[in-house]
């Protein structure tokens, strides 16, 4: 086995920009490994406050052109000789072992672009360490001087709203006359969307991307005001023609430049902080539990009262809170 790297070597590559010891550093950070755990948290805590970056959550469901796009609008933004961050959260890949986002080579041309680095990213097997964990992988790539930091989420889970919890700018990308209004999208997501773009645009597609454009713009004017004051755009845009491309950058430096001048970007960042700081909190309280394993047969235990409704789910986590103490007091 290879030594460790030391947290001065990880934070000198960092630095240094040194890709690999990023995505090393990335892995650190996704270790379940209490030793790894700790290594990542001085390691952060290491880090400077890197340059304002601008980070993006993209979303859509399986087939919507999300590898596609990334890739067109990656060689845009780099075009711009700005530094480009994909981190692909794929929530399927801890249940099935399989992937939806699937076997092939995503982004094949944007993987070989120096000014990007794309790193895939189990969810993990907590739905809620996903934005702990997402928000440090930012961090990672932020100190090493990524501008642009795009979140990949497929848009079927539960975990888009965790990633809107990390992100300045979340875009939903949407097909035109796939049937069904939402296309399975949960409407929850819509409302979380800064910028829905319509995809494939192109072709027979267009007149039918046009008109979606307009039923979705209808469809979002009728959602209350944002506290931020950004009023939701809907964008089409193809990746097999590359138009609509630029325009999708436009529309995100539009937002940044809005909500940085009233405000909004910083106090968004600061809610999101705050939210983190509460569920790692609420993560390493349940992860003590792990420290005394008959609690754990206790909350087993209380598990299958409550689903057999021999106890209300309030009491049994009374109980366990209760047990918990005592635990503590004994050790
Ligand atoms: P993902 O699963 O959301 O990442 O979707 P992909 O990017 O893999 O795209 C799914 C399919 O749609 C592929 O067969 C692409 O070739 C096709 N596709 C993606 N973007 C476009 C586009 O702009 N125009 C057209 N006509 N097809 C596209």
């Amino acid at each position: 086995m290879k030594p460790r790297l030391s947290t001065d070597e990880y934070a000198a590559g960092i630095a240094a920009g040194d890709r690999v010891i990023l995505a090393k550093a990335i892995s650190l950070a996704e270790s379940s490994l209490p030793d790894d755990q700790e290594q990542a948290s001085d390691l952060i805590a290491k880090l400077p406050l890197s340059k304002k970056s601008i980070r993006i959550g993209i979303t859509g469901v399986p087939g919507v052109g999300k590898s596609t796009f990334i890739e067109a609008f990656g060689k845009y933004i780099t075009s711009l000789n700005k530094k480009l961050a994909v981190l692909t959260i794929d929530p399927s890949s801890q249940l099935t072992k399989g992937s939806i986002l699937g076997d092939k080579t995503r982004m094949e041309e944007l993987s070989k672009n120096p000014l990007a680095f794309i790193r895939p990213t189990a969810s993990g097997n907590t739905l809620g360490g996903t934005a702990g964990r997402t928000r440090e992988s930012i961090f990672l790539c932020e100190s090493a001087g990524y501008d642009v930091i795009l979140i990949e989420t497929v848009g079927v889970g539960q975990s888009e709203t965790s990633v809107k919890n990390v992100v300045d700018f979340f875009l939903l990308l949407m097909l035109a006359g796939a049937g069904d209004e939402l296309q399975g999208i949960k409407k929850g997501i819509m409302e979380m969307a800064d910028t829905v773009l319509i995809t494939k645009a192109d072709g027979d597609n267009l007149k039918r991307a046009r008109e979606a454009q307009a039923d979705y713009q209808h469809a979002l004017n009728l959602f209350s005001e944002t506290t931020s004051g950004w009023k939701p755009k809907v964008l089409i845009c193809s990746a097999l023609t590359n138009t609509g491309i630029r325009e999708v950058w436009q529309t995100i430096e539009l937002f940044r430049d809005q909500l940085m001048q009233n405000g909004h970007l910083a106090s968004q960042r600061n809610e999101q902080r705050i939210t983190a700081f509460h569920e790692l909190f609420e993560l390493q309280l349940k992860s003590e539990l792990t420290k005394f394993p008959e609690l754990q047969k206790k909350a087993e235990q209380l598990e299958r009262q409550v689903a057999e409704q021999n106890l209300s789910p309030h009491k049994a986590s009374t109980e366990l809170l209760n047990l918990y103490r005592e635990a503590i007091k004994k050790s």
